[in-house]
C-alpha cells in the first residue's frame, strides 16, 4: 500500500450559513425558489455519492439568504473561523454562503483574520432541485481549494464556475449566470475542478497576520448612488439618520452633480469620511482626476466598488481609524 493511501484526509470545517446553494425549489424547471430553505446537513447529504478525498465537519452558523447577512452572523462565523484557524486539527474551513453579499463576507474576513489555512466560501446560482444545478459542483471544487496547500496564505478566497476569486477583487457581476463572477481588477487567481487546480500565481500572504482587529459592533456606513439629475437632498438625510461614513456609488471615475460634491464635502467637515468609489464595475478610482479630492477631503475608493468600499469604510471607522490620509492609504491597498 503507498504512503499516499495511508495518509488521513484533510480535515475541513464546513460552516453554514445558507443561499442558493441551500436553495429549496418545488420544481426543477420553475424559476422561483427559497434560498436557505435547506439545512447544511440536507445540502451535505448530496455530497454522499462524490467521493471527495476529505473529510467534512459540518456547523450550521445560520439558514438565511444573504441579503439578510448581517453583523449578527458575521459575528458568529468570525468566532468559528478563529477558532478553526487555531485548531491543528482543521486543514481548511469551508463556507456555504448566499451569492448576492458573498464578496462582503469574503472582504470581511479577509481584512479582519490573518492569511493562513484556506478559508473558502462557496455559493451556487441555481437551487439543489434545479435541472442545471450547479451547488454540488461548486462544493466539490471548493473542498479540492480548501484542501490544497497551496490555498494557504492567501487569504479567504470564492469559489464558483470552475473559479476561484480573492477576496479582495471579487464581485458579483450577473444576476442569474452559473458564472456571475468576476475579479476586479485583477480577475480571476486560479482554474479549478474536482480533479485538477491551476493557480495562476504564488501566494503572497503567507505569515500574514489580522490586518484589523475584529470590532465590537460595525458603524452605519450607507452607499449614495449618483444619477444624472440628483440633488443634494438624500446627502443630508444620510447624515440625519447618523451615519458614520458614506460611500458614493459615483458616475463613472466616482463623480456626481456639483451639489452632491458640495454637500459631501460639508459631510466631511463635520467628521463623517466620504469614499468616491464608481457605479461602473471596471477600473480604478483614482484621487483628483476630475474631482478635486484635496480640496473636498475625499478618499478615493481606487480598485473596490461600492460594497466592498463599504465594508472597509466600516472596519476603519470602527478600528478608530478616522484620519483621511490613513483611510486613503488603506484603500490605496485595498
Ligand atoms: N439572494 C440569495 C442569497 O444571496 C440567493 C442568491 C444566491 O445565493 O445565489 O442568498
Amino acid at each position: 500500500m503507498s504512503a499516499k493511501s495511508n495518509a488521513r484526509p484533510p480535515r475541513l470545517l464546513v460552516l453554514g450559513t445558507g443561499g442558493t446553494i441551500a436553495g429549496s425549489t418545488a420544481s426543477a424547471t420553475g424559476g422561483s425558489y427559497a434560498a436557505g430553505g435547506l439545512s447544511l446537513e440536507v445540502t451535505l447529504s448530496d455530497l454522499a455519492g462524490l467521493d471527495l478525498a476529505a473529510e467534512l465537519i459540518a456547523k450550521p452558523v445560520a439558514q438565511i439568504g444573504s441579503q439578510d447577512m448581517g453583523w449578527e452572523v458575521w459575528d458568529a462565523l468570525h468566532k468559528e473561523v478563529r477558532m478553526a484557524q487555531d485548531d491543528p486539527e482543521i486543514a481548511g474551513i469551508i463556507v456555504t454562503h448566499g451569492t448576492d453579499t458573498a464578496e462582503e463576507t469574503a472582504y470581511l474576513l479577509d481584512l479582519t483574520l490573518a492569511a493562513g489555512k484556506p478559508i473558502v466560501l462557496v455559493g451556487a446560482m441555481r437551487p439543489a432541485g434545479a435541472v442545471g444545478a450547479d451547488g454540488m459542483r461548486n462544493f466539490a471544487n471548493a473542498v479540492h481549494v480548501a484542501s490544497h496547500p497551496d490555498a494557504n496564505g492567501r487569504g479567504p478566497l470564492l469559489v464558483m464556475g470552475d473559479t476561484v476569486f480573492a477576496a479582495k477583487d471579487v464581485r458579483k457581476a450577473a444576476t442569474s449566470n452559473i458564472d456571475a463572477f468576476k475579479g476586479y481588477p485583477r480577475g480571476p487567481i486560479a482554474r479549478v475542478t474536482p480533479s485538477s487546480l491551476d493557480w495562476f500565481g504564488g501566494a503572497t500572504r503567507i505569515g500574514e497576520a489580522a490586518r484589523y482587529a475584529w470590532p465590537e459592533a460595525l458603524p452605519r456606513v450607507a452607499i449614495l448612488t449618483a444619477g444624472a439629475g440628483m440633488d443634494a437632498e438624500p446627502v443630508r438625510a444620510l447624515l440625519n439618520i447618523g451615519c458614520k461614513g458614506i460611500v458614493l456609488a459615483g458616475l463613472g471615475q466616482g463623480n456626481a452633480p456639483g451639489s452632491v460634491l458640495n454637500a459631501l464635502n460639508q459631510a466631511v467637515e463635520n467628521g463623517v469620511p466620504v469614499v468616491r468609489s464608481s457605479r461602473v464595475d471596471e477600473g480604478l478610482v483614482d484621487r483628483n482626476v476630475e474631482v478635486d479630492d484635496n480640496a473636498y477631503g475625499f478618499v478615493a475608493a481606487r480598485a473596490l466598488g461600492p460594497a466592498k468600499a463599504r465594508i472597509l469604510l466600516m472596519v476603519l471607522i470602527a478600528n478608530g481609524v478616522t484620519d483621511l490620509n490613513e483611510i486613503q492609504s488603506a484603500f490605496d491597498r485595498g
